[in-house]
């Protein structure tokens, strides 16, 4: 049996109050069809990037439902990680060739997890790439009687033709797909049934709950942070598509007017991206000691708490992104009420509306152009964030996830 991670009880109820009864209504009522379907969602890791953030929530949220809900993590070396690392380069458009020892080490991990893995359930989700294959090396063993969807979370908008033409024939063996954006299709795909949902933030969670001003300043002196000062935050993997060197880039374009900026850099390292520590270190070297710039990561005990924190004092957010699946730190700023100047990419294109809840950019001197005057005016800072702050309650709260889910599954299930 492939491990199966804890997960902390929720329940929907308590999310009436912020998201609406109707939403809430909707739910229970497309669960009474679902009641008892045993589903298990499968990913290449429990810790650090949005996936594992989004399977915390919407994992017992399933439960609290009268689904049968588990969530269990693949397992793999550090060598198959490194390849579905450079994999996921590739798919999001990096020249990256698929090489054939590539292939041999992606589809023997997928068949090693393929023979761990329990069919005994109604639904499997099987969570981007990694576990992509799993299905196609299921393939001899006596089949259940379970149906497969694969949800992918990244920008395959510029995918590499080789990168994606690998992936097609695994993914067209599912009985549902799940995409972001439609953009992400790079070409055909041959799925009997197929959905379009942008993920979602949990408003309940330790991350997205605004710790009380003592705990904010705590958490700010911990860390050398001067809250009096404006902050510049960016809520990220180290990743060269999240481009953190862009973004020290832009920083010190800012900081030629405004003296007292600071640059905070907030990641957490995944166990499925051997890359971080590469880019940590890249960052490191080029903010040349600054003491205004705070690099800093769960490895300094940075976790849901102080990110919650530093997202509620920052006077501006950036997510300065190449590539972007969704960004979920997006969604968790503007939750926040704060305006965010990001990359004009991917799932970043659903939530900000330029110049309305925040900024899309191109390149570093417009981002340095927006964020200056976002700091030369607080009142449209404050304008921009109000109106963020709505567009997440509307859109990008799990209960609306959940219930775009629920009714595909009824579909899947019934095909
Ligand atoms: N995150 C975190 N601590 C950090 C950096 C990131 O908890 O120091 C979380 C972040 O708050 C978000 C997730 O990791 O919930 C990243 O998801 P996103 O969709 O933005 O990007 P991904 O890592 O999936 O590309």
């Amino acid at each position: 049996m492939l491990p199966l991670v804890p997960v902390q009880p929720k329940h929907l109820d308590q999310y009436r109050g912020i998201a609406g009864d109707e939403v809430i209504d909707d739910i229970l009522a497309v669960a009474e069809d679902l009641k008892g379907v045993r589903i298990a969602h499968i990913n290449s890791t429990a810790h650090g990037g949005g996936v594992a953030e989004l399977l915390y929530t919407l994992v017992p949220l399933m439960s609290s439902i009268g689904l049968e809900a588990e969530w269990r993590i693949m397992q793999a070396d550090a060598d198959f990680f490194t390849i579905t690392k450079l994999y996921h380069n590739a798919l999001q458009g990096m020249e990256i060739p698929v090489t054939e020892e590539m292939r041999s080490k992606y589809l023997s991990v997928c068949e090693e997890n393929a023979s761990d893995c329990d069919q005994e359930y109604d639904l499997i989700v099987v969570h981007d790439p990694q576990p992509c294959a799993m299905l196609a090396a299921m393939e001899g063993k006596p089949a259940g009687k379970a149906k497969w969807i694969w949800r992918c979370h990244i920008d395959s908008t510029f995918a590499r033709d080789e990168a994606w033409e690998f992936l097609k024939p695994y993914i067209n063996l599912y009985d549902g797909a799940v995409f972001t954006m439609d953009d992400y299709i790079k070409s055909p795909i041959d799925v009997p049934c197929l959905a379009f949902i942008p993920p979602s933030i949990d408003p309940l969670s330790a991350k997205n709950i605004i710790p009380e001003k003592r705990v904010q300043s705590d958490i700010a002196n911990r860390y050398g942070i001067d809250e009096t000062r404006p902050i510049m935050l960016q809520v990220s993997r180290f990743d060269p598509w999240k481009d953190p060197l862009g973004l020290v880039d832009c920083y010190r374009e800012v900081k030629r007017d405004y003296r007292d900026l600071q640059l905070v850099y907030c990641a957490s390292m995944a166990d499925d991206d051997p890359e971080g520590w590469h880019y940590y270190e890249k960052t490191f070297h080029y903010s040349e000691g600054d003491p205004d710039i705070f690099l800093l990561s769960n490895q300094q005990g940075v976790g849901n708490v102080e990110v919650s924190a530093f997202q509620a004092m920052a006077t501006v957010v950036l997510q300065k992104s190449l590539r972007e699946g969704f960004g979920l730190t997006v969604a968790e700023a503007m939750w926040k009420r704060k305006p965010v100047v990001a990359g004009e990419v991917g799932g970043i294109l659903l939530q900000v509306d330029d110049g309305i809840n925040g900024f899309l950019v191109d390149d570093i001197g417009e981002a340095a152009v927006k964020v200056s005057l976002l700091l030369d005016s607080p009142a449209t800072a404050q304008r921009m964030g109000e109106a963020g702050h709505e567009k997440v309650r509307r859109n990008f709260l799990s209960t609306r996830q959940l219930l775009d889910y629920l009714r595909f599954f009824r579909i899947v299930l019934d095909s």
